[in-house]
Formats: C-alpha cells, structure tokens, sequence
C-alpha cells in the first residue's frame, strides 16, 4: 500500500487528548469513517492483508471494530461474529474478563459462533495495551478456534500491545 494512501487516512484520524480520562490521547476515528477514499483505504489495507488466505471468521470487538470486522468478513467471504460488552447477547454466552488503557471490562460472545478448528481473525479499531485483542482471542480458544491473525487500523505501539498478541500473527494499518 503506497505511503500517500496510508498518510491520507492517517490525516483523517483525530486525536483528542484527555478522553475518556485525563492522560488518555483517544484516536477519533469518525472523521476517516466520514471521508469514503479514506474508509476505503483502510479497508483496503486490511483486506489486502488477509485475502486468499484461509478465514473462516472474523470477530470484531464492540463496538468500533464492528465497522472494520462487518466490512472485512464480507470481503475475506468469512462469518462475521460479534464480541459485546456483557448483558447485550441475547443468546447463551462465554464471558471473559480484562483490563484496557483506561478501564477494567468484560467481553462476551454467543457459546455457538465458531465450529472447533475454525481460522478466525480478530479485529479492532485500536490496538493500545492488547488487554481487549487478548481476551477476544480467549474466547475465540474457548469455542475450539484459532487465531491466524489480530487485525487493527491503529496501533500504538508505545503502549506494546503487540509484546502481548504475539507470537500470534498482528497486522496494523497505521502505527503511532
Ligand atoms: P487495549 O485493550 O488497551 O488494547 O484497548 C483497546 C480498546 O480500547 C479498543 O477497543 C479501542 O477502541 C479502545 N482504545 C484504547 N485506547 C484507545 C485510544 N487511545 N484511542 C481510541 N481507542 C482506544
């Protein structure tokens, strides 16, 4: 992916400091997901990174890796499955526990979403301490799947959430 495509969509992330909590650089991403060139560049990249190999899913976590995991699962031709925060499945869930840059949080996902042996991708908008990635792919590992690779638009690599998804296979569009 040429440079100018990828510093485009960087132009189009927003950085608000002090959000949600003092100390926090929060990465707004609605200005590129208002802007369709740099959406579809992000998209794009993503893909690129992931399609002819083998994925049977892609989990996105709630709720902005939901934008990236829907468009993504419909272009690998893949099962999209949803990670919610706890109390919105409707259906019997696995529950796993974790801590993120600014909160403690519970992530849960339908006990029926992947069949065992499953190649699932999982997809977020930020990477910042992995704490999030980390518990999506505990309950991809409870279901019996496997994580080929952790996808992210935005990765903050000061706060090497990287160091803690590998040796598993992390894939970022832009690196900060
Ligand atoms: P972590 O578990 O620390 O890797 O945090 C990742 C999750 O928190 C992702 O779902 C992000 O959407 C969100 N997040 C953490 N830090 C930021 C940030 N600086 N800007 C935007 N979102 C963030």
């Amino acid at each position: 992916m040429p440079t100018a495509r990828l510093d485009y969509v960087k132009s189009k992330i927003r950085d608000v400091p002090d959000f949600p909590t003092p100390g926090i650089m929060f990465k707004d991403i609605t200005p590129m997901l208002a802007d369709p060139r740099a959406f579809h560049i992000a998209l794009d990249s993503l893909a690129e990174r992931l399609i002819g190999e083998h994925v049977d899913a892609v989990v996105g976590i709630e709720a902005r890796g939901f934008i990236f995991g829907g468009a993504l699962a419909a272009r690998l031709n893949a099962s999209f499955v949803p990670a919610r925060k706890p109390g919105k499945l409707p259906w019997k869930a696995d529950r796993v526990a974790y801590a993120t840059e600014y909160s403690k949080a519970e992530l849960e996902m339908h006990v029926d979403s992947l069949r065992k042996g499953a190649a699932v991708a999982i997809v977020d908008d930020v990477l910042a301490t992995g704490g999030t990635a980390k518990a999506a792919a505990e309950l991809v590992m409870k279901q019996g799947g496997h994580v080929t690779a952790f996808a992210f638009v935005i990765e903050l690599g000061f706060l090497g959430g990287r160091k803690l998804l590998e040796p598993a296979r992390v894939e970022s569009v832009l690196a900060y």
